[in-house]
């Protein structure tokens, strides 16, 4: 049945990404998936034809792959996949952990925009930033964090013209608007950052029964789940082959004013790049093993001097990331000066 082959690889899909990026051929993808899925009872081969369908193998590269599929490599992945027994019968723990959102290989041209604090955005750095991705054809969009303030719902003193929740609400419902409208075929990524994140503590301060309620969730409220966005949550972060993405607000004080990049570099020792800095920075490194490792800031799209902090070295800025199959990459950290991108 076609929709059901479908579902299980859509349902599964950033794993099987996982899979295929950490070498496992298209046959071993699909054979880790169904077993570890026992209640789904997937087929296998079905599956394994909708992964080839996505991504085509040679015949004689298929040979070779299946081959190579030995009873330890299939062990390796199934502990890797926290397939692991329980032996001894020791309690279910409650889960408290991040989650690592691996993009699709498929989303390898990214427009990455960040800290765009609507209703305090900028509106010539946001339209040169959209323009680049529209001229260079991304087909995925990636808001890493605090696309809306949330002024009105702060736990800082407000004014009164300024703290209208339902116009910062109406004002980021229509960026979607737009964003989905310029790339209506693009993967969307919704990364919470830590003023996304103070609708969810607001709620859990003033309004605690509601916390349960599918209809007052972030994602819903914003409209972001009736057009097809992915969110990331607050604390958790995403992978576009061997780059990290992060708002920032997880590294906490870890970061250096002076050089946020290299503030992450320290305390990431894996290429990464963050937002929230509000600033373009970048910084690079080798470690023991010779490994090459840059981490980047990029800058926001907000307005540059905030009356919470007038004298904020802050600038314009955006990345386009692109990622090999391999999951190599190249990131373009872009500042815009005046509308001008550089
Ligand atoms: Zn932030």
């Amino acid at each position: 049945m076609a929709s059901t082959i479908n579902s299980s690889y859509q349902r599964h899909e950033s794993e099987i990404d996982k899979l295929l990026y950490s070498g496992a051929s298209n046959w071993i993808a699909a054979k880790t998936i169904a077993a570890k899925y026992p209640d789904e009872k997937i087929d296998s081969s079905n599956l394994l034809k909708a992964i080839n369908r996505r991504y085509p193998v040679s015949k004689t590269t298929q040979h070779t792959e299946q081959k190579k599929t030995s009873s330890s490599s299939f062990a390796a992945l199934k502990t890797e996949l926290g397939l692991h027994e329980n032996t001894f019968g020791l309690p279910e723990p409650l889960d408290d952990e991040i989650k690592v959102h691996t993009l699709p290989v498929a989303d390898n041209k990214i427009l990455l925009l960040s800290d765009v604090h609507i209703p305090f955005h900028n509106i010539p750095a946001l339209t040169a930033a959209l323009k680049v991705g529209v001229d260079r054809g991304v087909n995925t969009i990636y808001i890493n964090g605090d696309g809306i303030d949330f002024y009105g719902i702060s736990r800082f003193e407000k004014e009164k013209r300024l703290r209208s929740l339902k116009n910062e609400i109406d004002q980021f419902r229509e960026f979607i608007g737009i964003i989905n409208s310029l790339f209506p075929l693009a993967r969307r990524y919704y990364k919470l950052g830590n003023h996304c994140a103070r609708w969810d503590s607001y709620i859990r301060q003033n309004a605690k029964e509601f916390e349960d309620i599918e209809d007052f969730a972030f994602a819903n409220v914003m409209r972001l789940n009736q057009t097809e966005w992915n969110i990331i949550g607050d604390r958790d972060f995403a992978k576009a082959g061997k780059l990290h993405i992060l708002h920032g607000h997880e590294l906490a004080q870890a970061v250096s004013p002076v050089n946020p990049a290299r503030g992450v570099y320290l305390k990431a020792m894996q290429s990464t790049i963050v937002a929230h800095h509000h600033r373009t920075s970048e910084h690079s490194g080798k470690n023991i093993g010779g490994d090459f490792i840059t981490c980047w800031s990029t800058g926001c799209l907000s307005q540059l001097r905030p009356k919470y902090n007038p004298l904020a070295s802050y600038n314009h800025g955006f990345a386009i990331i692109e990622v090999e199959r391999d999951g190599d990459f190249h990131v373009e950290n872009k500042r815009i000066d005046n509308g001008k991108v550089y």
